[in-house]
């Protein structure tokens, strides 16, 4: 299974199998256009141009082994549910004449628009069974790709009426939205880029690896994604030694890093780096970032390749928030910025200063994205609201759930003078960093040091959304983000219609919005009840998060800017509270299995004491299953499930694993810590 071959020798084939730049151009060119065809997005209003692009998909498809189509869509709810985030049916790109010869087909009306079932996907009630149609959209933003023998057309899913059943078509009005408000406020000060202002995003994605073996004897991370139970290991991450560590070749760990950036690479998937992270078995990967609707398109494809290809090297990869108890859990850093066509990015002062000659342009950006982070702090709190993330947030190794943001020192005391009336321009110097010796050269670093425990902190030149889940579609979030600047600077640009000065609004959306800011430690556990005290956002609860959703500030909100109606909203909760729900439904189910056919087994079989404790466990699981059956409101629903796997199935997980501390290990017939977590120590299918 391992190879010590170094890789590629070459760089053949990496971006051949996705429909743009020069593949596209060679392609179109021989249907008469050029890849800049693709550049205006208004390509498929154009019956001619949509004909030309068709034709130059099969040619391409041909060329490249691809037989089959399909639209490539995002359903609500499917995030660690099941293998890949995406829905797609697939149809053959040939038909068969009166003489049963096949021939190549596939039209502009194929490529543009297809449909599906509305209703057999979380729909929160936007679809009855017998009105079910759901119809999909190409979306011009995002290149057409091929994967063995499928051309798959990413596109939007909405309902008959036009209502959004998908995650990336409310992500589409999002970033409309932003693009619109900040143009209008920009203009307003006088700078008028040309283009559409573009949400770049880069997501950091965490994943463990285990054996396929071990993981075999786990039903629940096969169910669930996560174990219900599990004692600690012996070891853990008291010596910091798994984080930047090499890559482990005792079992495919390597190969499959390996081959999951080369899969990606066929693509166009930039991913960029690869290493260990802090928890045994945990790794990362990070693409170079780009346009928000590319970059989720490419991070589901990449959670898929992930998956698909450990389990061709003899892993399994796990992408849930919290596979196991006692260790870190994972996330997906979601890298934040507003940039223009042409590359300048918003949130780097010196080059939007250069860009716009107007220095008052970047402290009114930045207070209006600070208005926004202290009202909606509880839209960025539900956004990451993954059952997953329920585990992790709070508990050291992510943020808690207070939304706050860091801005660090220097840029702080900036806005302090803006906010008092006294304006200068922004302009951070790097400092020279020594390393002491003579012989290392000294390096540069930004003027401020990074801050790890805050949700949002800003870095320089983005913000970093660090709570995000690392099963999760990210589009909800970006949605969210994108939503909030919309309003606030549609906000500032009304109010400089009206005759206010910019930088007078900045002063008091500063004045009445500063208190969101925090530079210290996040992790400090008098800061939540702190930020209570002054006012900033704080939900523990996912299921009290997503029951905000709906709630008039934000159907307001999300009105106001055409990105969600009312009943959209309500749908969208509907289905985040049925999957909480159920995912909870799926774990104790799963531990009551566990209990009977393994842990009771073991324990008689050992005998090593009554087993009775297990038994009240299973009747204590079933009843609060019994109740959340029969609790007829959703969010009652949801937050009892909450209840049950926070506080008895983690009660009844303890008298589990105290058994397993007392069985001998030929006797326990579930996978262990130890085997799942130290693939170093373990090549695959041996044991202790
Ligand atoms: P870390 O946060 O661990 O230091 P990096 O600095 O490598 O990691 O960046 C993490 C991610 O942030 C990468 O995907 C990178 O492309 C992305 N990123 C960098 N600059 C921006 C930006 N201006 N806007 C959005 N994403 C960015
Ligand atoms: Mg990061």
């Amino acid at each position: 299974m391992l190879s010590s071959s170094a890789g590629p020798a070459t760089l053949e084939g990496y971006g051949s199998c996705s429909f743009k730049g020069a593949v596209a151009d060679k392609y179109l060119k021989e249907q008469g256009y050029d890849a800049s065809l693709l550049k205006d997005l208004s390509w498929p209003k154009d019956e001619a141009k949509a004909k030309a692009v068709a034709a130059a998909l099969l040619s391409w498809a041909t060329d490249n082994g691809a037989k089959q189509y399909s639209h490539w869509f995002q359903p609500m709810a499917s995030a660690g549910v099941r293998h890949g985030n995406a829905g797609c049916l697939q149809m053959a790109m040939f038909d068969f004449d009166e003489d049963g010869v096949p021939y190549p087909s596939f039209s502009h009306e194929n490529l543009l628009q297809g449909e599906t079932d509305g209703s057999s996907y979380p729909n929160g009630g936007l679809r009855a069974t017998h009105t079910a149609g759901g119809y999909l959209s190409l979306d011009p933003l995002s290149p057409i790709f091929i994967r063995e023998d499928t051309m798959f057309i990413p596109s939007c899913f909405v309902s008959y009426n036009g209502d959004a059943l998908d995650e990336k078509t409310p992500l589409h009005r999002a970033t409309e939205a932003m693009s619109k408000q900040g143009k209008r406020l920009l203009k307003l000060m006088g700078y008028n880029p040309e283009g559409d202002l573009i949400n770049n995003i880069g997501l950091e994605q965490e994943i463990f690896l285990t054996t396929r073996s071990a993981y075999y004897n786990r039903p629940d991370l096969q169910f669930t994604g996560r174990t219900v139970m599990g004692k600690d290991a012996a070891r853990g991450q008291e010596l910091s030694d798994h984080y930047m560590a090499p890559i482990s070749r005792a079992t495919g760990a390597f190969e499959t890093m390996k081959q999951i950036q080369a899969e990606c690479y066929k693509i166009g998937i930039p991913l960029k780096t690869r290493h260990r992270e802090v928890a045994p078995n945990q790794y990362e990967f990070a693409p170079m970032f780009g346009n928000v609707i590319n970059q989720i398109d490419q991070n589901l494809m990449v959670m898929q390749i992930i998956e698909e290809v450990a389990s061709e090297n003899g892993m399994a990869a796990l992408l849930h928030e919290k596979p196991f108890q006692g260790i870190n859990g994972s996330g997906k850093h979601n890298n934040w910025s507003i940039g223009t066509s042409t590359g300048v990015n918003l949130l780097n002062p010196k080059q939007l200063n250069k860009a716009s000659g107007n220095a008052e342009i970047f402290p009114v950006i930045m207070a209006a994205l600070v208005s926004a982070i202290d009202k909606h702090g509880d839209l960025m709190r539900l956004s990451i609201a993954s059952p997953g993330n329920d585990f992790r947030l709070g508990a050291m190794e992510a943020p808690p759930a207070v939304m706050s943001t860091y801005l660090g020192p220097s840029l702080t005391e900036y806005l302090e003078q803006i906010k008092n009336g006294k304006m200068s321009e922004y302009a951070p110097e790097k400092k020279a960093l020594s390393f002491g010796a003579a012989n290392v050269p000294d390096i540069t670093v930004p003027a401020e040091d990074r801050n790890r425990t805050s949700p949002f902190p800003y870095g320089g030149a983005r913000f970093e959304f660090r709570a995000a889940g690392s099963t999760q579609n990210v589009s909800l979030i970006n949605t969210c983000l994108d939503s909030m600047a919309a309003e606030a600077f549609m906000i500032v640009a009304d109010r400089i219609e009206a005759g206010e000065k910019p930088l007078d609004i900045a002063a008091d959306l500063l004045k009445q919005h500063e208190k969101c800011i925090f530079n210290g430690n996040g992790y400090d556990p008098n800061w939540p009840d702190d930020a209570v005290k002054r006012g900033v956002w704080r939900i523990d609860s996912g299921v009290d998060a997503i029951d905000q959703l709906d709630s008039a500030k934000n159907v307001a909100m999300f009105e106001s800017i055409g990105v969600f109606s009312e009943k959209e909203l309500q749908a969208r909760k509907s289905v985040l509270l049925g999957y909480y729900t159920g995912v909870v439904e799926m774990e104790a189910l799963t531990m009551i299995d566990m209990i009977n056919k393994h842990v009771i087994p073991s324990v008689k079989k050992s005998d090593v004491g009554n087993p009775n404790k297990l038994n009240d466990g299973v009747k204590q699981i079933k009843s609060a299953l019994k109740k959340i059956h029969s609790e007829e409101n959703e969010t009652k629903q949801a937050q009892m499930a909450r209840t049950l796997r926070l506080e008895t199935m983690a009660d009844v997980r303890k008298v589990c694993d105290d058994f397993e501390a007392k069985v001998p290990a030929e006797n326990w017939t579930l996978a262990t810590y130890d085997e799942l977590l130290f693939l170093d120590t373990f090549p695959e299918g041996e044991m202790w």
